[in-house]
């Protein structure tokens, strides 16, 4: 990673300040850096709300992005997406834009910061995936009662947060990676995740590798985290693990995050704009200017990042100042008294707290081919039209059948919302306007051509409402598709 040097022989780092309370949290950080005199300088920029109130659909302006381009390194605080403007969180576009695909959450008990969970040393990091799944933001309104939003994972980066996430325990001497996926239930999407993490663990052998049900990884961190060290998942369970692993240590005030790409790194607390405390200077910094230490370990900047990171602990251990998040804003101390307490704090070390040692983290090597897989052999064998009808199941498929009559396909069932309905199976089925209609060969073990699914497609649009078509392919004689519930 190439980080921009200033004339002056400085890093070059671009800060946005973001919404809410974020810019009461960046101007603690920047104190922060300055006061350890590490060799960094500004470019601020803005982002977020304000960008959108001036009419910029992504909420993220150019002078922005030419910033970002060329520091590839970002501290920013939180971004809003007001409502009435725009469609897209301005976050969500910067870590798309610059593929920032890997986003690390850590989370660690702090002193004086008291919990449920208070003396069990928890230490732990959830490594989400960023880009990818969900939030790829692939909505659709099927039918005007039917909402469809695709999860679409890859091989490529579930190898790139996978490699991460082992790169990252390394570089922190951690020892445990957990894998935390709902494969169980969607075996190609989540089930992506697992296979690459199970394929790519033998070459960390230095390191256990275990995979767990997602659902159950939420269950064994609220009953007992402190097994947990390094814990990779899909983007949406990393949301999600990420928002209730910060509340095990005392809440969202002292949870950073990066999110790394190999271009583009952006530093940024977990939490959001808490509109409700902005400009109170009541908030508790300490996530903010832990993102930044994050950040300058990522520009090599260990001897500043150490120096912050011990001010902080020795505050918390002392307790002299505290915000209100920890003891009550009746009694808390302002942000920046918290902040002043830190920056005196600076070149003290904590006498009972285990502090890390922290090496580079090595960013995995991503090949610039879109393609990262190629079958042998690729065979169509049939078809999904999704439909939508008010027709009831059974004259629905007596219908489909007459239309496919003497075609190169035949219906083979009709599922709604993934449940077998048509031919019956005897199952209670509270149907919906939405269809999908399976199609096979007629002749098994025959390959289909375009031309034969569009001529089946025509004779299916001349009745029904069509809104969706999806091949079925097997790829190395392996089925590309899941059968619905029911279906044999
Ligand atoms: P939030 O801003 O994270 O706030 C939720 C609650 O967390 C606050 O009310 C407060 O709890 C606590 N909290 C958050 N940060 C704190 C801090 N630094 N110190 C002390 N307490 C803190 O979540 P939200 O209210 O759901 O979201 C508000 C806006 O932020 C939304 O527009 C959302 O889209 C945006 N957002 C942005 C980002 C981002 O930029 N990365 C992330 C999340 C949300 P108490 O009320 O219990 O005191």
């Amino acid at each position: 990673m190439n980080i921009h040097m200033t004339s002056s022989g400085k890093k070059l780092i671009t800060v946005i300040p973001g919404d809410g309370i974020g810019p009461e949290c960046i101007d603690s950080a920047l104190r922060l850096i300055e006061a350890t005199g590490a060799p960094v300088e500004w470019e601020v920029r803005e982002a977020g709300a304000s960008v959108f109130k001036k009419g910029l659909e992504t909420g993220v302006p150019p002078e922005t992005i030419e910033s970002i381009s060329k520091t590839r390194v970002v501290l920013k605080g939180p971004l809003e997406t007001p409502v009435g403007y725009g469609e897209k969180s301005a976050n969500v576009t910067l870590r798309k834009l610059f593929e920032t695909y890997g986003n690390i959450r850590p989370v660690r008990e702090m002193p004086g910061v008291p919990t449920p969970y208070s003396g069990r040393g928890i230490d732990l990091v959830v490594v989400r995936e960023n880009v990818e799944d969900l939030y790829a933001g692939i909505e659709h309104m099927q039918t005007p009662g039917v909402a469809q939003c695709l999860k679409l994972i890859s091989r490529k980066g579930c190898e790139k947060v996978v490699r991460l996430a082992f790169e990252f325990a390394r570089a922190e001497g951690r020892t445990k990676v957990h894998c935390a996926t709902k494969s169980n239930i969607m075996k190609f999407t989540e089930g992506m995740l697992k296979r690459t993490f199970e394929a790519i663990a033998p070459e960390y052998p230095d390191i256990e590798a275990a995979h767990i049900i997602v659902d159950n990884c939420a269950h064994q961190l609220v009953k007992r985290p402190e097994q947990f060290d390094v814990i990779v998942t899909t983007n949406m369970n990393g949301d999600i693990l990420s928002d209730l692993t910060s509340a095990l240590i005392g809440g969202l005030g002292f949870a950073p995050s990066a999110n790394i790409g190999n271009e583009v790194a952006i530093f940024e607390a977990v939490h959001g704009s808490a509109p409700k405390y902005a400009g109170k200077n009541v908030i508790n910094p300490t996530a903010v200017i832990l993102s930044a230490v994050m950040m300058l370990r990522h520009i090599g900047e260990f001897e500043a990042a150490a120096l912050i990171e011990n001010a902080i602990i020795v505050t918390l251990e002392e307790g002299k100042v505290r915000t209100g998040d920890v003891v009550g804003y009746d009694r808390g101390n302002t942000t920046s008294e918290y902040t002043d307490e830190i920056i005196r704090n600076l070149g003290r070390k904590p006498t009972q707290t285990f502090v890390r040692d922290y090496k580079p983290i090595r960013l995995p090597e991503v090949s610039p081919d879109p393609v990262t897989v190629r079958p042998n052999i690729r065979r169509v064998v049939g078809v999904d039209i999704f439909v939508e009808s008010e027709l009831l199941p059974e004259p629905l498929g007596h219908l489909l059948e007459s239309l496919a009559e003497d075609s190169a396909l035949k219906l083979k069932m009709i599922s709604n919302r993934g449940t077998k309905v048509y031919p019956p199976t005897g199952a209670i089925t509270d149907v919906v306007d939405h269809y999908r209609c399976r199609f096979v060969a007629r002749d098994a073990g025959t390959e289909l051509t375009d031309a034969q699914i569009m001529e089946l497609l025509q004779r299916v649009a001349s009745r029904v409402r069509w809104m969706h078509l999806e091949k079925l392919q097997e790829f190395d004689g392996e089925m590309g598709f899941t059968k619905a519930q029911g279906e044999d």
